[in-house]
């Protein structure tokens, strides 16, 4: 049975989820969503990136998004998961989107869990837009630059390919944005 398919157990998988928030001082969203991770049921947040500074997808008349990246372990499937993360998304205060891509107060997606592959109307795992996508690459190359994503290579690697444009660390206190 795999990863994805069993009941939420005693076994713990590693998984990693994108943040990124670009409404009402992005950078304390995301300090708030790292909390929420933490106190998950049956997850325990062990690696959580820098912050990054992006350009948004989609609708470029938005503020500018912050992204980072969360390392957890487990004992959820990934459909599980998906639905915490949800939840977590609505209780930080994200309304339903109106216009794909655009402004949110937060976003969680499941990026990796353990080696669960899905390919579902409402979950596809590993997240589609993982190999390709710089502001999602650079935050997890933070934490797991060895992580293998199956059929394209190491994090390091496709970031390295993807590149850095309109990237940037975010430094100083969160309070800043
Ligand atoms: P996006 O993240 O693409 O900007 P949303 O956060 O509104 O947009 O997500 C839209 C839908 O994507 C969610 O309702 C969810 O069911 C679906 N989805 C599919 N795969 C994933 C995944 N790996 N992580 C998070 N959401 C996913
Ligand atoms: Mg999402």
């Amino acid at each position: 049975m795999s990863a994805g398919a069993s009941t939420a157990g005693s076994l713990w998988f590693p998984a990693y989820v994108a943040l990124g928030s670009n409404l009402d001082r992005p950078a304390i969203q995301l300090e708030r969503a790292f909390a929420a991770l933490d106190s998950l049921p049956q997850c325990r947040l062990l690696a959580r990136s820098r912050l990054y500074k992006t350009q948004p997808l989609g609708p470029q008349d938005q503020p500018e998004f912050i992204n980072a990246a969360a390392g957890l372990l487990t004992t959820l499937t990934a459909r599980e998961l998906l639905v915490e993360l949800k939840r977590l998304e609505g209780e930080l205060g994200r309304a339903q989107p109106v216009v794909r891509w655009g402004p949110r107060l937060i976003d969680l997606d499941l990026l990796m869990h353990a080696d669960t592959q899905i390919s579902e109307s409402d979950l596809t795992v590993p997240h589609p837009g993982l190999p390709e996508r710089n502001f999602v690459l650079y935050p997890l190359r933070d934490i797991a630059p060895e992580l293998l994503v199956p059929g394209h290579g190491r994090v390091s690697q496709l970031a390295a390919r993807v590149g850095g444009t309109g990237l940037a660390l975010l430094t100083g206190a969160p309070g800043g944005q």
